[in-house]
């Protein structure tokens, strides 16, 4: 864990921060397949956030 603020609501001096990939996820549509986006860069979220937003742990194999 580390503390700092977070990356996604911006929330200040968080002692449970994560590292992870944020993921834009679209929901299927009539004309076109669902899809999940992972952003390429590192961002460290509160709890809060990640129980909220879709993100994938920084580290796991892709
Ligand atoms: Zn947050």
């Amino acid at each position: 864990m580390e503390r700092g603020s977070c990356d996604s609501c911006g929330e200040v001096d968080c002692d449970d921060l994560l590292a992870l990939h944020r993921l834009y996820v679209t929901p299927e549509a009539w004309d076109t397949d669902g899809s999940v986006t992972r952003v390429d860069e590192v961002e460290r979220w509160c709890a809060a956030c990640r129980a909220n937003y879709p993100h994938e742990p920084a580290g796991a194999a892709s």
